[in-house]
C-alpha cells in the first residue's frame, strides 16, 4: 500500500541480543547489506542481563580442558537429547569466539598469569566460564553493539516484527511496526535471521523481561517452520522470592560456583540427599570433600550444589513442598558464612547490590531466600546444525529462539557461547544464500502486505471484548500452576483446555486508543505468540511420558530409553488454529563421538 515505509536488504536480523548482533556482524563482514530490528532499545536484550559467563574450553584454569570434555558435559547435561553436531560445533568454536570478543575490546577478568579467567558452573567438569564479574552479558553486548555501530549496520529499534513474507515457498521479507508511532514498515529481504530470544513471559514467576513472548518461535511456525524440544523449559534453581515485586528475578549460579550452599529451614545442607545415580561418580558425597573441591579440583569431586540446574531446581522444589522452606516460601542460599565480605563484593557485585537495594538483605552477612524461576527455553526453531537454516528457505534462527543445541537441559554459560558460535554461522550462511540468488529474489506480494496490516490492526476492530492484560495474566498463572516444574497428565490436559479458552477470549480482545505508543495494542499482538508457544509446550509435555532434563512428569518419574531416542517436533496445523505434533528420531552420532560416553 502506498506511502508505507519500505527498505531493502540482503539480510534482516530480528533481535539485537548477542545472537542477533553476532549474526549481523558476520553478515556484514561477508558483504551483505544488513539491518537489525529490535523491539526495545539497542542493548536492552536479555543478553545484557547475563551474569555468570561464556562457557568455552580455553584451558586457562585447567590445561586438561578441551572441546571433547566440553562436548561431553553439554551432551550429558542435556541428557543426550542434544543435536550432537550443534553441541560439537559449539564446543569446538566457542574458545575462538571468546578470543575474538576480546580482540574487539571486551575486558574479561584475568587469572594471575594474565589469561582470561574461567569460573566454575554446574555441569561443567572444569572451570570454563569466561566472565566479567557477574556482569558478563553487559560487557558482551557493549562490545558487539559498539562493533555493529562502528561497522555502520542499520538498526531499527523499538520496532516489532509481526509477520514474515514468503514467495514461492521462500522468504521474501518481513513486516514490522514502530512502537512509538504505530506506523508500519516493510522489509524486502531474501534472508531473515530470527534472534528473538525466549518465551519466559508465558510463566508468572520468571527471570525474563516483557520482551520474551516467543515472537520468533511463533513467526517461524506461521511461516511453515517447525520447532523441537518445546517440552523442555529450564527453571533456574535460584530466583529471588521476596519481596513480591521482584519474585523470579535471577540470582546467578556464580553464587554457588563461588562457594555458596543451599540449606533448608532446619539448617540442613540438603543437596547431598538428591544426587542422582547418573551423576554419582562425579559428585562429592560428603561435606568435607565438597568443600575441598573449591581449592583442589583434581583430587575431589564437585559439590552437589553444582549439579545441572534441573536437578537442583527439583531438589529445592521438594524441600519446599516437604515444609522445610523459608518464611517467604523459598530455601536459603548462603555465601555469607562461607566467604569473606571482600570476596563476595568483588566476585558478586551485582548480587550484592540487587539484594541490598531490592530486599534490604546484606548477602555478606546473611543468607538469601531463593526459589525456582522460569529462565530459559531449550526448545526452539528446528535448524540445520551447520547453517542455522530452518525448514523454510531463507529463514534462519539463532540463539535462544533456536532448538537442538541444549537438548533437554542447558548448562549455564552455554547460551552465551551458543549466541556467538551460531550467530556467526547464521550470518555467513544467510549472506551466502542471498548472494546465490543473484537478481532473482523472491518478491513480496502486495496482497500479503495488506493482510499483515489487517492482522496487526485487528485488535482495534473488535468491540466490547476483554483487554489483553487480564488474558495474559491468567495465562501466566495457568502455565505456572499446570505446566511448571513438576507435571502430570491431568494438569497438562487441563492446561490445554485452558489455552483453548484463552484463545477464544483473545479472539475478541479489544484495545483502547490509537496506534501511537499503545502498550495495550503491543501486548495484544504479543499475546497471540504467547498462546501458540504455550500450546506447543503443554502439548509436547503431555506427549513425552518420561522425565528428562527440564521436563519432569510426576506420573512418569524416570527417563525412558525409548523416549531418549527421539525428539518431538511441533508445527502449526493446516488451519493455523493450533499446533500439531510428531516424533522424529535423533540424528545418529558418529562412532568416534559415541566413544566419549562409553
Ligand atoms: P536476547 O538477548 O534476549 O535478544 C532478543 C532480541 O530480540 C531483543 O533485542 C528483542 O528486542 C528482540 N525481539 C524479540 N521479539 C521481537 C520482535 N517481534 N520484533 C523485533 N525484535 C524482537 N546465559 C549464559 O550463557 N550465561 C549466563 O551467565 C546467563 N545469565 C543469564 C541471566 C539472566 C537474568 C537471564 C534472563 C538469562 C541468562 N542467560 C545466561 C541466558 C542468556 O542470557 C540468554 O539465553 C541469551 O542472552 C539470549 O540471547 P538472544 O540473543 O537469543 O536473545
Amino acid at each position: 500500500p502506498g506511502g508505507m515505509e519500505r527498505h531493502s536488504y540482503d539480510v534482516v536480523v530480528v533481535g539485537a541480543g548477542g545472537a542477533g548482533l553476532r549474526a549481523a556482524i558476520a553478515a556484514h563482514d561477508s558483504g551483505a547489506r544488513v539491518a537489525v530490528v529490535c523491539k526495545s532499545l539497542l542493548g536492552k536484550a536479555h543478553t545484557v542481563m547475563a551474569e555468570g559467563g561464556i562457557a568455552a574450553s580455553m584451558g586457562n584454569s585447567y590445561p586438561e580442558d578441551n572441546w571433547e570434555v566440553h562436548f561431553r558435559d553439554t551432551m550429558r547435561g542435556g541428557k543426550m537429547l542434544n543435536n550432537w553436531r550443534m553441541a560439537q560445533l559449539h564446543a569446538q568454536e566457542a574458545p575462538e569466539r571468546v578470543m575474538e570478543l576480546e580482540d574487539w575490546g571486551a575486558l574479561f577478568d584475568r587469572t594471575e598469569d594474565g589469561l582470561i579467567s574461567q569460573r566454575d558452573f554446574g555441569g561443567h567438569k572444569y572451570a570454563r566460564l569466561a566472565h566479567v564479574g557477574d556482569r558478563t552479558g553487559l560487557e558482551m553486548i557493549r562490545t558487539l553493539q559498539q562493533r555493529a555501530v562502528a561497522l555502520g549496520i542499520d538498526v531499527f529499534m523499538e520496532c516489532t516484527v509481526t509477520d514474515l513474507f514468503k514467495a514461492d515457498d521462500r522468504i521474501a521479507g518481513a513486516f514490522a511496526y514502530w512502537r512509538e508511532s504505530g506506523r508500519f514498515i516493510v522489509f524486502d529481504a531474501p534472508s531473515v535471521i530470527l534472534a528473538t530470544g525466549g518465551i519466559g513471559k508465558s510463566f508468572k514467576v520468571t527471570s525474563n523481561s516483557w520482551e520474551y513472548t516467543g515472537d520468533g518461535h511463533a513467526l517461524a511456525m506461521r511461516a511453515g517452520a517447525s520447532l523441537i524440544n518445546m517440552e523442555f523449559v529450564q527453571f533456574h534453581p535460584t530466583g529471588m522470592v521476596w519481596p513480591p515485586s521482584v519474585k523470579g528475578l535471577l540470582v546467578t549460579e556464580s553464587v554457588r560456583g563461588d562457594g555458596g550452599i543451599l540449606t533448608n529451614s532446619e539448617g540442613k545442607r540438603f543437596m547431598f540427599d538428591y544426587i542422582p545415580d547418573f551423576f554419582k561418580t562425579e559428585t562429592a558425597d560428603t561435606v568435607e570433600e565438597a568443600d575441598r573441591w573449591y581449592d583442589d579440583k583434581k583430587n575431589n569431586r564437585r559439590p552437589p550444589e553444582l549439579l545441572p540446574r534441573d536437578e537442583v531446581a527439583r531438589a529445592i522444589n521438594s524441600e519446599i513442598k516437604a515444609g522445610r522452606g523459608t518464611p517467604h516460601g523459598g530455601i536459603y542460599l548462603d555465601i555469607a558464612s562461607r566467604r569473606s565480605p571482600e570476596f563476595i563484593r568483588k566476585r558478586l557485585p551485582s548480587m550484592y547490590h540487587q539484594f541490598k537495594e531490592l530486599a534490604d538483605v546484606d548477602i555478606t552477612a546473611e543468607p538469601m531466600e531463593i526459589g525456582p524461576t522460569c529462565h530459559y527455553v531449550m526448545g526452539g526453531v528446528e535448524v540445520d546444525a551447520d547453517t542455522q537454516e530452518s525448514a523454510v528457505t531463507g529463514l534462519y534462527a539463532v540463539g535462544e529462539c533456536s532448538g537442538g543445541m541444549h537438548g533437554s537441559n542447558r548448562l549455564g554459560g552455554n547460551s552465551l557461547g551458543d549466541l556467538l558460535v551460531f550467530g556467526k554461522r547464521a550470518g555467513e550462511a544467510a549472506t551466502a544464500y542471498a548472494r546465490s540468488l543473484g537478481d532473482s529474489r523472491p518478491q513480496v506480494d502486495e496482497k500479503d502486505v495488506k493482510s499483515a496490516q489487517t492482522s496487526a490492526l485487528a485488535p482495534f476492530e473488535v468491540e466490547g471484548g476483554e483487554n489483553p492484560y487480564t488474558i495474559q495474566s491468567d495465562l501466566q498463572q495457568s502455565m505456572n500452576d499446570l505446566v511448571g516444574i513438576i507435571r502430570t497428565a491431568p494438569e497438562l490436559e487441563e492446561s490445554l483446555s485452558a489455552i483453548e479458552a484463552f484463545k477464544a477470549r483473545a479472539s475478541t480482545m479489544v484495545v483502547e486508543g490509537h496506534r501511537q505508543y499503545n502498550p495495550g495494542w503491543h501486548l495484544a499482538l504479543d499475546l497471540r505468540n504467547m498462546l501458540i508457544v504455550s500450546e506447543c509446550i503443554a502439548k509436547a509435555a503431555l506427549a513425552r511420558e518420561e522425565s528428562r532434563g527440564g521436563h519432569t512428569r510426576d506420573d512418569f518419574p524416570g527417563p525412558d530409553e525409548e523416549w531418549g531416542t527421539k525428539n518431538l517436533v511441533v508445527t502449526l496445523n493446516p488451519e493455523g488454529t493450533g499446533v500439531s505434533l510428531h516424533e522424529k528420531p535423533l540424528p545418529e552420532m558418529p562412532d568416534e563421538l559415541k566413544g566419549y560416553f562409553a
